[in-house]
């Protein structure tokens, strides 16, 4: 059976004083459970403070980027190797105002997902399709071209990543996919992922479901077969919701 795993993206939140006070609640506010992990992906700026806040407690570190190349001429950018060094497990790639604003596709994606795993970084590959393509029925065709174009030629590697579900209508909007709505879409991903690396691996990736999940929706939306987490973004910068969402887990 697979575990559960909530993970909150801060986005462009919080300073390193704002951060640390949320990781010092979440941290004494968190209770290891059996079959449930957690992580923060603060900005950047607060990856060394939240890490060193969350030593010692289960509650793992990720970032929300970072570029495919090891080092060199990249103004602005960050490497895998620098958010290894500051505890990082986890790598948000690929969110859809990653793609929308700064201009990602699934090619980018691929490649820093590559480099990500090839580092020793979980990536957590969003995908999702707007209202528009949802409205045209064009779900299934965008979220299967995500699907391959952001994960080809993964190899044996297939089965370390954790793929995020975010509907982008529903990121931050108060609307949430129903959870029939969601589970139809991480079934078709769970199907996807068979064609990429076979039943078994297929079975080992979790899913996590993204978009407005929140205490009071999380539990129906977390029954699902196939949805096996939520990525967070509102609801985690706020410690009591955040674990609420955990506890529900
Ligand atoms: C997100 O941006 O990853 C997200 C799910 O945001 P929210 O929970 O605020 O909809």
């Amino acid at each position: 059976m697979r575990s559960k795993f909530i993970a909150g993206n801060w986005k462009m939140n919080k300073t390193v004083a704002d951060a640390v006070a949320l990781a010092t609640a979440l941290k004494s506010g968190f209770s290891a459970k059996p079959g449930v992990a957690a992580a923060v992906c603060p900005p950047f700026t607060a990856l060394d403070a939240v890490g060193k806040v969350l030593k010692g407690s289960a509650i793992a570190l990720g970032a929300q980027n970072m570029h495919a190349s090891k080092d060199g001429a990249f103004t602005g950018e960050v490497a895998a190797s620098m958010l290894l060094e500051l505890g990082c497990s986890y790598v948000i790639l690929g969110h859809s105002e990653r793609r929308t604003l700064f201009g990602e596709t699934d090619k980018s994606v691929n490649e820093k997902t590559q480099a990500a795993l090839a580092a020793g970084l979980t990536p957590i590959v969003c995908v999702g399709e707007t209202l528009e393509q949802r409205k045209s029925e064009q779900t299934s065709r965008v979220i299967t071209e995500q699907v391959f174009g952001s994960l080809a030629e993964l190899g044996g590697s297939l089965d370390k990543i954790v793929i995020a579900y975010e509907p982008v209508w529903a990121i931050g909007t108060g609307l949430t996919a129903s959870p029939a709505q969601a589970q139809e879409v991480h079934a078709l991903i769970r199907k996807l992922l068979v064609r990429l690396g076979g039943e078994a691996a297929a079975q080992k990736v979790l899913i996590q479901y993204g978009g407005s999940m929140k205490p009071d929706n999380a539990r129906e939306l977390l029954s699902q077969p196939d949805i096996d987490g939520g990525l967070i973004g509102g609801a985690a910068l706020k410690a009591d919701s955040f674990l609420a969402i955990i506890n529900a887990a």
